[in-house]
This record gives structure tokens, sequence and C-alpha cells, in this order.
């Protein structure tokens, strides 16, 4: 059977304010890159989250790290993008009336942790019970950290579109001379420049 290892109980936490508790994760999470072309995971992503008690929330404090393998856009070669992210989030216990509605009309018990509301219209997370599954969470914050387009290094310079060699290793000696047709176009730019800087 297959374990969720980014779930922790937090019965200890509740109605006890200011008491703080700390979870360790290191979980597979290949599937929420998956959509990333050609990005895998290179080893389980590290989860530290500290839990504070503040009253009505917990305020979760978490510290993840990951390594995604993926292929440069410029050059094609594959390369390790770390990745460290600090962030909090808030996590309120869902009310009991909410728990009893989806029991009685039938439905299955409700999943651990959700997305929410407060008061003020902000996103938060809703737990059900005395559990706190923290994988949507870091499943969030993790593809926003992804960018759009993996390079290597800055100053890549991919692949000669003549010969394909990768042009980071060496010269090729192949001419690749700017198409002409888009010389009237950089006259353009240029000008544009001109009279911007003058
Ligand atoms: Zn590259
Ligand atoms: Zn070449």
């Amino acid at each position: 059977m297959p374990r969720t290892f980014m779930k922790a109980n937090i019965a200890s936490l509740l109605g006890n304010v200011g008491a703080t508790a700390s979870f360790h994760f290191s979980e597979n999470m290949d599937s929420i890159i998956a959509d990333k072309g050609e990005a895998r995971l290179a080893r389980p992503v590290l989860v530290d989250v500290s839990l504070l008690n503040t009253g009505n929330r917990l305020l979760a404090d978490f510290d993840v790290r990951a390594d995604v393998v993926a292929r440069c856009s410029r050059c094609l070669s594959e390369f390790t993008f770390p990745i460290r992210l600090k962030f909090k989030e808030e996590y309120k216990k869902a009310p009991e009336t909410a728990l009893k509605t989806q029991r009685l009309d039938g439905s299955e018990k409700p999943a651990g942790t959700g997305e929410a509301e407060d008061e003020a219209g902000n996103e938060i997370f809703a737990f059900y019970g005395d559990n706190i599954d923290f994988k949507e969470a870091v499943r969030q914050n993790l593809i926003l950290a992804l960018p759009m387009k993996f390079v290597c290094r800055e100053a890549c310079r991919g692949l000669c579109p003549v010969c394909g060699k990768n042009l980071n290793e060496g010269e090729c000696g192949c001419s690749r001379e700017e198409d002409s047709r888009w010389s009237p176009l950089r006259d353009v730019l240029d000008n544009l420049y001109r009279q911007s800087k003058s």
C-alpha cells in the first residue's frame, strides 16, 4: 500500500496556542513536473516544515530542497537545476459541520487537506481531523519555482544552426552570417535606439 509521507498528525498542537512541532519528509514527487517536458527529479524532494499554533491557525514554515534534471533549451544538454525554497502557508481546521455534511450525504470521507479562503479572502489550506497533508502546498510552490524554459547557464551559446555543434565546447568553423532578410528590421531598431539616447 502506498504511504503518504507528507502527512503529519498534529493532534498535540490543537488547542495549545504557542505550541510548535517540526516534521521532515523525503518524497518522490516526479509526477508534479511530468508536464514540464523533459524535466525530472534527480532525487526525492526534501521537506522540513515547522508548525506553530497561532490561535485559530497553524502557521507552517517550509524549507524545501529539490534537484531537477532538465534539458537546456539552447544547447540541449542535461544539467541539474537545484531548487531551494522557503515559504510560509497557513492551515485552518475545517469546521465540524463541513465534516458532517460531507459524511451525511454519503460521499467519501473528506480528503485530509484542501484549499480554502479565510475571512479576508486570502487563500489558505483547510484540514479535517488531526492530520495535515503538506503535499499540495509543496507541489504548488515547486511548480511556481520552475522556469518556463530551462537554460543551463545565462551565457549558454547553444547549438550551431549550420552543423549542430554545441558552441559551449568551442567554435565549429561554420560561417554563421546573419540572415540578411532581417537587416532592414535591425536598421529600424538601431534608429529607435539612437533616438531614445539623444
Ligand atoms: Zn545550454
Ligand atoms: Zn557549425
